[in-house]
């Protein structure tokens, strides 16, 4: 017996940037609030990671409507990490979007867009299965489908939408004149709901954004060419939360909102600080974690030095953590278990060794060199790593400190 089904819309969360950091799993707190030196794939920041966990308290009991997270510290001491572990205190399946400032400067996209879309990236909708639905036997399905395992892009107009649950019974949720030729959702609404799986709202505004341009030849070659750019419009967000709405009100869905976080926000300018403001003061606002690295500079594009480069009305409505740079010994037991989700094996010289270039140039650098190492070490006839992999691999590549130094030393090769 074929099921009429809805395909699930793959979500769009950023996964490479979050890749170094998968051995991230909470913040590994005890129960009464105090850090673990070493639990849930977290090593030390004590200080920060018991403020964080006040924090994820302080977003349950809905204490941070309208205020933010700024996380300071210098470059390589986990901001991203603990971002992340907030994240998944805060529940398995809640959202975590990464972005940093600078992202924002596209020549194609208005600031204030890549921000909002971000926002909805960061925003997700949990679709509740146990919730009482309409049996259809298979044959009334196919009577009124027509068809099954249509993908949502092939959904045509007037294709019946179910919403299937656990016990494979459906729901009926509405008809798809969403595809007529204007996006109307006036008669019956239509959002493709996937099964059993969490989406964010982007997800819901890019299933439902048609491609760019006319009917002409011209912009049908053009679509072929970028098959996958989409318009999400205004007004389609505006349907979009309506319709989620309306699912929110007959309890078929419930917002989850979850962990925007915006790196380098130095980067970011006073019209992003402007609509961050006042995003930050909606209803539907997921929780924001800035993170920088600097101290006081220009907020950019203006004479305006602030703390951080962050106007003092957005600082003033901050939560603010610092972190701390690492001990050789952190850096060491960090490095080991980045090794181990890496699979690769490394002795204890050649960690100490590793330890020691993240002293010296930054913990990041030093967990870079990791896969760089096991290739060398595969090269030299070996399956585990060796501290003459390492010297080889460290020969080959600068990091960030003794690049500047060498540009310092040889400014005159260079054009300037
Ligand atoms: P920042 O945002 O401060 O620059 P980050 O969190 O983005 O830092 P890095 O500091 O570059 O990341 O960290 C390098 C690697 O070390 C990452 O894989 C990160 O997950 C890991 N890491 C950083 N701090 C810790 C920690 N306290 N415990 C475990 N892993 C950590």
């Amino acid at each position: 017996m074929d099921k009429v089904r809805i395909e699930e819309v793959q979500s769009t969360t950023k996964k490479q940037r979050i890749a170094t950091h998968t051995h991230i799993k909470g913040l590994g707190l005890e129960a009464s609030g105090r850090a673990l030196p070493l639990a849930a794939g977290f090593v030390g920041q004590a200080e920060a990671r018991e403020a964080s966990g006040l924090v994820v308290d302080m977003i349950r009991q809905k204490k941070m409507a309208g205020r933010a997270l700024l996380l300071a510290g210098p470059p390589g001491t986990g901001k991203t990490a603990l971002a992340l572990g907030i994240a998944q205190e805060l529940g398995s399946k809640v959202p975590f979007c990464p972005m940093v400032g600078s992202e924002v400067y596209s020549s194609e996209v208005k600031k204030t867009e890549v921000l909002m879309e971000n926002f909805r990236r960061a925003i997700g909708l949990r679709i509740k299965e146990n919730k009482e639905v309409t049996e259809l036997s298979p044959e009334e399905a196919e009577s009124v489908t027509g068809g099954y395992g249509k993908s949502i892009s092939h959904v045509a107009v007037g294709d019946v939408i179910y919403i299937e649950a656990n016990s494979g019974a459906v729901k009926r949720v509405g008809r798809s004149d969403a595809f007529a030729t204007e996006f109307d959702l006036e008669a019956e609404e239509y959002v493709p709901l996937p099964k059993g799986e969490d989406v964010t709202l982007h997800d819901l505004d890019a299933a439902n954004a048609r491609p760019q341009g006319g009917q002409d030849i011209l912009s049908l070659m053009g679509q072929m060419m970028k098959p996958r750019k989409t318009e999400i419009t205004d007004k389609l967000r505006q349907e979009i939360n309506k319709v989620v709405n309306r699912y929110i009100d007959e309890g078929v869905a419930e917002l989850v909102p979850g962990v925007l976080f915006i790196d380098e926000v130095h980067m970011l300018d006073m019209e992003c600080f402007s609509y961050l403001n006042r995003a930050l003061e909606s209803s539907l606002s997921p929780i924001v974690i800035f993170a920088t690295n600097r101290g006081f500079c220009n907020v950019r594009g203006t004479d305006m030095n602030c703390p951080h480069g962050i106007p003092v009305d957005l600082l003033d409505r901050l939560v603010i953590i610092r972190t701390q740079t690492y001990d050789v010994a952190d850096m060491i037991k960090i490095l080991a278990l980045r090794a181990n989700v890496e699979d690769l094996v490394i002795d204890d010289e050649s960690l100490a060794y590793l330890g020691d270039i993240g002293l010296q140039a930054s913990l990041r650098h030093a967990v870079q060199l990791l896969s760089p190492s096991s290739i060398m070490a595969k090269m030299n006839g070996r399956d585990n790593i060796c501290k003459a992999d390492i010297e080889e691999v460290k020969a080959l590549y600068m990091d960030a400190k003794s690049s500047a130094r060498l540009l310092q030393a040889q400014q005159e090769k260079y054009i300037s």
